[in-house]
Parts: structure tokens; sequence; C-alpha cells
């Protein structure tokens, strides 16, 4: 609505109606918004949700379920062409004689080419195919000849691509056994389920893309519509074209890097029902989808579904949930490492846990590979200093001789990744941030991973004029270096955000991969998800401890899962696959659980510890951070607040709340300014946050992902 603001027309929601004021003079709203926006009452509920969970303004949380583009200064605009047509009454050419005909020869070549093109053409086509200008359409529409319409063009960014259609599968019989359920669910009201949130707990390449596809299938049958969202756009392609191909013209794709144009008209195609399925990554949650009656989260672990960088700091996966509750749809939340919590809600019985424990491939079963751990220690003890175990040496070397390919996996980007004097030991960080700085070979400089400064590579020290500068800790280019040494003939590519800047370049080198032009690919995480490469023999993770040591109590379980997801990138056709994974502690249980294939495992470890500790999914957590340029400033701040928080828990008298900290942050500097945080551990924290006004610096993020 427009609404009168003093002296000002602003634009505004209406969230909900009244009889009475808080105010005593109201004054008349102005009218509607034009073209109108109208917010479905369940996605009204889901902002107030939004703002309440998450403490986000509640603005910030309905803006989510607006139009792209809504709150910009020029907000798009649907895109309109303008049709030519013939007046059929009047303006055929080859009646002279009537009155209004036409009289040049301009005129007539318009009416003739009308004529041919059935009556009906762009202008711009007109205008150019009879080289006249606009004067003649004018005297033509004068004389009420031809006549002209608007026609709402679609900006649609899948236009001009063809995908082959495709068949379900026949199911397998432990799909068959994962599938009943769910398709009971789909097919009953809302009220008569006993179980609508599922659990899909499937190893990789079992198939639960499938069940996917029939859950789809069969909510469409139903006469509704699903929403399914993927982590990452980089990832969105594999799922996206086995969509495509199974519904056909009949698939929204929505994420950020469409065209303003693009997005605006995908959300009103989209809230006019033209598609069956919206799929994308986490904001696809809000896509204006009528008649919901399928949700599904693939990879329901991976953090990008939190939205870490601005209000409101929402996560995807529990937003969905809460869809499914205010719309009554089924949800599905697959993947092969479930989130500690999401598997605590299955335990509890909040979600239903099914699972796929088989590998299915269109070859018939493939096994998970094979996964050997190789201690670290007894290679240094064996004399081998290499960055290769001789197990690994050994691996790669009869793969390649195989001719099958081969990743590996190192979670470090650049040569270097720390780098100190040898005279005084002075370690080269950067001027802005607390983080140490890594030196990469391919731009010969040392760049800080937290602000991408690059400093010239240093041949000095800059304290003690020292020249012994050592360069240590190994990262993705030290790998791609050792390749090329000890592999000599093996072609290479190194795939990491350095090397692979842009969404053309990761289609690019991926494509190069499948179409095996290249034998070894070293990779960090961004290897590790989701792809499928047939190809693959052998996978070798050259240190599984590189985030272990990180003060965050979900370091385990991030952990378990990169490794899992790593390791189910061998074998997933017919040649059967092998892991190979290096630590320095295999006994580790994240590790050791890993190699085994092991979640319930991995889980019972795991939940004990956070029981112990009392974190979640024990308690909830909000981890306030106070930036400030000035170290004192930023302390002094965080302190305050502290004291603010443990009166308003004593007031509150609220038993079990923690707080830790202030303490500085893990970063504790980061582009030019001093970060501390302080942990809120408890249940139901947003009452105690709710009226404490945060200044600016602040940042208030509930259910936080990482701790660092
Ligand atoms: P996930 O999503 O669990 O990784 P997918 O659904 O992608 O598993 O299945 C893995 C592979 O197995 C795919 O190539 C898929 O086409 C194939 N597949 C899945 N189900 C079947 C089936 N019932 N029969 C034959 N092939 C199947
Ligand atoms: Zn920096």
């Amino acid at each position: 609505m427009l609404a009168p603001f003093g002296a000002r027309t602003v634009r505004g929601i209406v969230v909900n109606l009244s009889d009475s004021s808080p105010v005593q003079d109201t004054r008349d709203l102005i009218g509607l918004i034009s073209p109108p926006v109208m917010v479905a009452p369940e996605r009204i509920g889901l902002a107030l949700w939004i703002a309440d969970y998450y403490l986000s303004p509640l603005f910030d949380a309905i803006a989510l379920m607006l139009p792209p583009g809504f709150g910009n200064k020029n907000p798009p605009k649907a895109k309109y062409l303008k049709y030519l047509t013939l007046n059929t009454a009047t303006g055929r050419a080859d009646c002279p004689g009537k009155a209004g005909a036409a009289k040049g020869i301009k005129q007539k070549e318009v009416l003739l080419l009308l004529e041919d093109s059935g009556g009906r053409l762009p202008l711009s086509r007109v205008l150019s195919r009879v080289k006249c200008g606009s004067s003649v359409i004018k005297t033509l529409l004068l004389k009420k000849l031809v006549g002209l319409e608007d026609e709402e063009v679609f900006r649609d960014p899948l236009a001009r691509q063809d995908f082959a259609l495709e068949f379900p599968l026949q199911f397998t019989q432990e799909q068959q056994q994962a599938w009943q359920p769910i398709e009971t669910a789909i097919r009953e009201v809302p009220a008569n389920r006993r179980h609508g949130a599922f659990l899909l707990h499937g190893v990789t390449g079992s198939g639960k893309t499938e069940i996917y596809l029939a859950a789809l299938a069969e909510t469409i049958r139903q006469g509704k519509r699903g929403i399914c969202l993927v982590p990452e756009i980089a990832l969105t392609q594999q799922i996206t074209e086995r969509f495509f191909a199974r519904f056909p013209g009949r698939v929204a794709v929505i994420h950020s890097r469409l065209s303003a144009g693009e997005q605006y008209d995908g959300w009103r195609r989209i809230s006019r029902g033209e598609f069956d399925v919206v799929v994308g990554p986490r904001s696809a949650i809000f896509a204006p989808q009528p008649g919901l009656g399928l949700i599904i989260v693939d990879e329901e672990h991976e953090w990008a579904y939190k939205q870490a960088d601005k209000m409101p700091r929402y996560h995807a996966r529990d937003v969905a949930i809460h869809l499914a509750q205010l719309t009554g749809a089924v949800l599905l939340l697959g993947t092969a490492t479930p989130d500690i919590g999401t598997y605590h809600g299955a335990m509890d019985n909040r979600l239903q846990l099914i699972e796929l424990k088989e590998r299915v491939s269109a070859r018939g079963n493939s096994p998970l590979p094979e996964v050997t751990l190789v201690n670290m220690s007894e290679e240094l003890k064996a004399g081998n200093r290499s960055i290769f175990s001789r197990l690994l040496h050994q691996q790669v070397t009869l793969s390649l001789e195989r001719e099958e390919q081969v990743m590996l996996f190192i979670n470090r980007r650049g040569l270097a990744t720390f780098i100190e004097c040898g005279n005084c030991g002075l370690v080269f960080s950067c001027r802005r941030c607390s983080g140490t700085l890594t030196y990469h070979a391919a731009v010969n400089r040392m760049v800080c991973h937290h602000c991408r400064r690059t400093y010239a590579a240093a041949l000095k020290c800059p304290v003690c004029a020292g020249v012994d500068i050592k360069y240590l800790g190994i990262g993705t280019e030290t790998v791609e270096a050792e390749c090329r040494r000890l592999f000599k003939t093996a072609r290479v590519l190194r795939f990491d955000s350095d090397a692979v800047a842009g969404a053309k370049a990761y289609v690019k080198q991926l494509g190069m991969f499948r179409k095996r032009e290249v034998d070894i690919m070293i990779g960090t995480q961004l290897i590790a998800k989701g792809l499928d490469f047939p190809g693959v023999s052998l996978v070798g993770v050259i240190s599984a401890d590189t985030g272990l040591n990180l003060p965050d109590f979900r370091s385990a379980e991030r952990t378990f899962q990169l490794l899992c997801q790593v390791a189910g990138r061998a074998g997933r056709a017919c040649v059967p696959g092998r892991a190979v994974i290096q630590s320095f502690k295999p006994g580790y249980y994240a590790i050791k659980y890993a190699a085994k294939h092991d979640y319930p495992g991995f889980y019972k470890q795991e939940i004990k510890y956070r029981a112990a500790f009392g974190y979640p999914p024990f308690s909830s957590i909000i981890r306030l951070v106070v930036s400030n340029l000035s170290e004192e400033k930023c302390s002094r701040q965080a302190s305050l607040m502290a004291n603010v928080l443990k009166q308003q828990i004593a007031v509150q008298g609220l038993a079990g709340v923690r707080l830790i900290g202030p303490a500085p942050a893990h970063l504790a500097r980061l582009r030019g300014r001093y970060q501390m945080q302080i942990i809120i551990l408890g249940q139901h924290l947003q009452g105690l946050l709710k009226d404490i006004n945060f200044p600016a610096g602040w940042i208030v993020d509930v259910d936080p992902v990482g701790m660092l």
C-alpha cells in the first residue's frame, strides 16, 4: 500500500487489520501500489516467525517474501513488446476502394506484410522489414487500418535450452520401501497424517534424488506444487538437469546470478502457478509457490543454508520446517551425513527417519569405496617426509596406469599456509586482520584469506632483517606442485576458488574433468560436494586434520561430514572405488567413523559430548559479535552488553542460561576492526534479547552454524 508519512508517501505492507489504533489521529491509506503485490497469509505468518525467532526487524523478514527488487530505488518492471495487428474489417491491402484505404507504397507494404504473417507482428520487426518510419504506422493507426497491442514478454534464463525427456526409473527394493511412507503422506490430507516430515538418510549414490523426483511427481498428481532447495548455485546444475528432463517446461530455477528482470519475471510467473517445481538455493524457500504440497531440502546439513552475512540470519532448512507446518506441505530432508540436530530430531520422533543403505547406479549396485586410514606419524618414523604416504603414492600410480581418474583433497589454498622468520620466529600476518598470510605461487604474493589483501613475497624479515624465511604448511598449490613432480606425465588440474573464478570457469573445468581430459584433480571442499564423476576410482585426502583444532564445538561434525562427502566421490560407476585418508590422528572418532561410513557410530559419540557440555541440540545458541576500529571501545561495548545481559537474566529469573565471554572472536581483528563475542547458551533465548537495544556495530546471530 501507499501510505502518507509526514509530508512524504511511503510504500508499506498490510500485515494485519484491526478495529482500533494505538494512536489517536489516524490518516487514510492512499491506495494500492501499482502493480499490486500480494503476499499469501501463510507467508506473512512465516515472516512474523522469522522476525521473532531470528530477532530481525519485521520489514527485513517481510522483504524476503516480496518480488525481487521491491525495495530498490528503481524496482524492476514487467517488459512489454508492442505488436502491430491488422484490422481485418478495414485493413485489407487489396481493397483500395474502401474508405480510409492505404495510400502510399510503404503503407501498403506494411499491410501486406501483416497479412502474410497472420495479421500480427512485433512493431520493431515491421519497421525493420518495411524500412519505414513511425509516421507510416501513425497514419495507418489514424485510419484504423491497424491496431497496436502490448504483450508482456518474459525474460527467461532457460528459454534457449533443451533437455532430453527422461522417465522415472524402476525403484530398487530398498527405494520402494523408503518411498512407501512418503507416498502415503503426500496422498493424505495433512490433518490425517501420522508423519509429514521425513529425514531421508542415504549414502551418496543411494538414489535419494530419484525419490525426490517421485515425490514431486506424486505431489503434482495431487494437484499441488513443490519447492526443492539445493545448497549452492554451483551445485544446482546436476540436479536441475534431472528435474528439467523429468518435468519439461514445468521447472523454474531461481538464484541470485539471474538478472534483475529475470528474477522479477520468474517471481511473478511462479506466483501465478506457472511452475510445478521451483529449484534454487536458500532464498528459493521464499518463492511465492501457490498450493505448496512438498518441500525438499537436499543436503540438509550444508552450512550454505544459513544466511550469515545479513539480516535476517535465517537457516533455510529451519524456515522450511516451519513453512511446511504452516502450509501442511510434506517435508523431505535428504542427506548422507545428517546434521546432528536433525538426526536428534529423528531420534526424538519429530521427523520420520528413512534410510537408504545401498548404492544404486545404472550399472547395478556399486559398493561404497573401501577406505584406508594412513597414520602420517608412522610415515615420518619410516623416513617418508613427503606429503604423500607410501600407500597414496602407490595407489595414484596404479590408477594412472589403469587410466582411471584421481581426486586429491586438501582443505587449504595456496603453496605455503604459514610463513615465518627462521631467525626471530616472526609469523607473517595481515596488517588489518589477525590472521596469518598464505603464499600463493600462482601470483607470487602473500595473501590474507580474510580480507584478500596481498603483500609482496617476503625475502627478508621486517623485524630482525634475517633472510631465512620459512614457507611452511601445505595447500592446494603444494599438492599441485608435488603431483607435477612425482607424476610427470599426468594431466593435473587444480580446482579451488583461486583457479576457478566465476561460474563459467567452474562449468568448463568440471567439463574437462568429466570428459577425462584431466587425470588428477586437486581441490578444496569445492570438489567434495555433490559432484558425480564416473571415471574416478581413487580419492585421496592429503590431511584430514585441518579442521580439527578450531575452537568450535562443531569441528568434529564438520570433519566427519567432509570426509564422508569426499570419500563418496570415488567409484560412482563401473570401476570400484577406493579412498585413502591421511591423518596424524587416525584414532580420533570423527575420522575413524568416517572411514567406516558409520554415521550412527559417530552420532552416538558426538551426541554424548553435546549432552555433557550442554551444546546444541540440548540448548540453543545465540552469538553476539561487536566490532570497532578501537580495541578499547570494542571491549568496553562488549562488557557493557554482558552486564546488561546478566541483569536481564536476573530480572527475568532465567535458569540455565549461560554466557561465554565477552572474549575476542577467533579472528580478533578483521579489516582493521576488532571483534569481541558473547555466546549465550540456553532455552528460548529470544525472550532474553527481545527488549535489548543493540547499537550499530553489533551482530545478533541466532543458531549460528559456526562459532568462528
Ligand atoms: P543420490 O541422490 O542419493 O546421490 P541418485 O538419485 O543421484 O542418488 O542416484 C545415483 C545414481 O543411480 C544415478 O545415476 C541414478 O540415475 C541411478 N539410480 C537411482 N535410482 C535408480 C534405480 N531405481 N534404478 C537404476 N538406477 C538408479
Ligand atoms: Zn587481512
